[in-house]
């Protein structure tokens, strides 16, 4: 039984897919909504106030593109665009998009990392995506520095990007110079894609643990991302048209290394005319504060976020949050407790949600509404076929009975860069096409009008989030056994109020090693092995717990549904 999205959705549209990002979002000609002269400032920074206009970021991007062209050498004609990836390392600032677009118009491959990774989490991306340069910002510069020098990135391809607070440091070239560079260089000659090149060329390495194993490069092409944009924008056409919201501020505070913030924020709202109240990073006085500053009509957030407000009314009153018109939740299951929670403090906000993933560049679902259903993740997209499979694989083909949900849409990326085991166990071959695996289960079930929601109902995916962070439990896995306390472990998630999801550890101790040790003090010395390598979202914050064995199957894969099914019923007998 395939799904499809309710009947009141707009069709979608042909996906264009002979252009790059940078050429949807700059020419009408190419799909852009509005002039550029029509549009709001793009991108402002929420703490300085610091802005361009839409006219503004084009010129910048194009002269950033000449700059960086120039600086790396790159020669369009003579290598693929595997030889021009580039990463960028920051804090969310007001020149992410226009340098990763810059790095569209010259035909490259942007690579963004999360800003809370380690330097050596940093090294695994640079590493694997084959970065040559690492845009980076001052207070990240030191890891940046550190994971460019072990996979030999030279200093002379180490960029700033400015962010609010920080003096550049010299000598190294900030976007600024790049784009009086830029000025002085001629014009780049247009790039005339052929018919399918943007179906087929990949704009984004993002990285994703998908349904198992360690973070792997997820190649997003041009045209997944300008096809989720067409997909959302339309999805929404109905209910902005009936508020007559032409275009809005909105708060881009969630991580633009995130494809979250990346496609559905700022590539949306761009293509839109709206305009970003850019904070470098999620702080809650400067959420508030910027909300009341710029009067932001729609926030993006995690639902961490929103317990953070329902958590501290006194704060929040001192705000005046009266613009607030819409919030949208993804990333992360938001409880309907919160939502009603939200609704008593804020009558008139309208609370909508979102499903999606990295692997289906991100949004599968969204709320509308025009069709409420409490603790649902929302309908279809346009463009979007969905179907259930059992754990025998069988086609589910009755309302709320689970299933693991699969996904077909121009949306679903191209696969994992050179990672052939894990493409093959993630898009299945069909009678019927291509299908996007999610290892997410979910039920569908009807609204009072009629209309199919997908809810979800659990992970069958090993995936841990924490404030809707990823972290990959092999990766935690292969880092806590090369601790000498350590013989055997595993990562799972545990509940926790506010971050969703923390991770938890079950490990077996050494004999040799740990003769003698207390129980305390092996504690103590993996916890510190973890923090001094590993962003903090991964530091095992639902502890760790000793165990005789971990409980594994005939051919050695860890029984991870009997450790979980364990802390379940601990959390309930509580
Ligand atoms: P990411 O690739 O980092 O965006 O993570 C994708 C995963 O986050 C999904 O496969 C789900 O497990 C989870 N997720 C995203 N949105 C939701 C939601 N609204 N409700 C429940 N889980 C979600």
């Amino acid at each position: 039984m395939v799904f499809t999205p309710p009947s009141y959705v707009p069709q979608l549209p042909d996906i264009p897919d002979s252009i790059t990002i940078e050429e949807f979002l700059r020419d009408e000609k190419h799909g852009r909504l509005l002039p550029l002269a029509k549009s709001r400032n793009p991108y402002t920074c929420g703490l300085t106030g610091k802005t361009y206009t839409a006219v503004q970021v084009a010129e910048r991007t194009d002269l950033l593109a000449r700059a960086i062209g120039k600086r790396l050498g790159f020669n369009l004609h003579e290598e693929t665009e595997w030889e021009r990836v580039v990463a960028i390392y920051s804090v969310n600032a007001i020149d992410y998009l226009p340098f990763t677009h810059a790095i569209h118009r010259l035909s490259g491959i942007v690579t963004p990392a999360s800003a809370a990774y380690s330097a050596q989490e940093l090294e695994h991306q640079l590493r694997t995506s084959g970065a040559k340069a690492v845009f980076t910002c001052t207070p990240l510069l030191d890891n940046a520095l550190k994971a460019a020098d072990a996979v030999g990135i030279p200093r002379d391809r180490i960029f700033i990007v400015p962010v609010s607070g920080f003096d550049n440091p010299a000598p190294y070239v900030t976007i600024d110079d790049l784009v009086a560079e830029g000025s002085k260089l001629p014009p780049l000659k247009p790039l005339h894609w052929i018919k399918g090149q943007g179906a087929r060329q990949t704009a984004y390495l993002c990285y994703s643990s998908g349904t198992s194993g360690m973070p792997k490069a997820v190649m997003i092409s041009h045209a997944n991302v300008i096809a989720n944009v067409l997909q959302v924008f339309h999805f929404e056409s109905i209910p902005r048209k009936q508020i007559s919201v032409e275009t809005q501020n909105y708060l881009g505070v969630l991580p633009f290394s995130h494809i979250y913030a990346l496609v559905l924020v700022c590539t949306l709202g761009q293509f839109r005319g709206d305009q970003a109240i850019v904070l470098p990073k999620y702080n809650f006085d400067d959420l508030l504060g910027a909300t009341q500053r710029f009067g932001i009509e729609q926030l993006f957030v995690v639902p961490p976020m929103l317990i953070h407000v329902i958590s501290n009314p006194d704060k929040v009153a001192k705000y005046n949050l009266s613009s607030v018109r819409f919030v949208y939740c993804g990333a992360a299951p938001l409880g309907p407790e919160v939502v009603d929670s939200l609704l008593k403090m804020f009558p008139k906000w309208r609370i909508g949600q979102g499903y999606g993933m990295t692997e289906c560049s991100p949004t599968v679902c969204t709320t509308s509404e025009l069709d409420v259903l409490s603790g649902s993740s929302g309908s279809l997209l346009p463009g979007k076929r969905a179907k259930l499979i059992d754990l025998e694989g069988k086609e589910v083909t009755t309302y709320d009975t689970p299933g693991e949900l699969l996904v077909q849409s121009p949306a679903v990326v191209l696969g994992y860069l050179n990672n052939e085991k894990a493409n093959a166990e993630t898009f299945l071959h069909h009678e019927d096409g291509r299908w996007l695996r999610t290892g997410d289960e979910v039920i569908i079930r009807k609204s009072a009008q009629g209309h199919e929601h997908i809810i979800v109902v659990d992970r069958i995916k090993e995936l841990i989030k924490t404030k809707g962070h990823q972290v990959a439990p092999a990766e935690l896995e292969a880092h806590l056994l090369s601790h000498p306390y350590v013989s055997d472990c595993a990562v799972i998630p545990v509940h926790d109020t506010y971050a969703g999801e923390v991770p938890k550890a079950y490990v077996v101790k050494s004999d040799t090693e740990c003769s003698g040790k207390s129980d305390k003090d092996i504690e103590a010395a993996v916890q510190k092995h973890v923090k001094e390598h590993k962003a903090k979202h991964k530091w095992l914050a639902g502890g760790i717990e000793f165990i005789d064995a971990i409980p594994k199957s005939p051919s050695g894969k860890i029984l991870r549904r009997l450790l979980r099914d364990k802390e379940k019923k601990a959390r309930q007998a509580n």
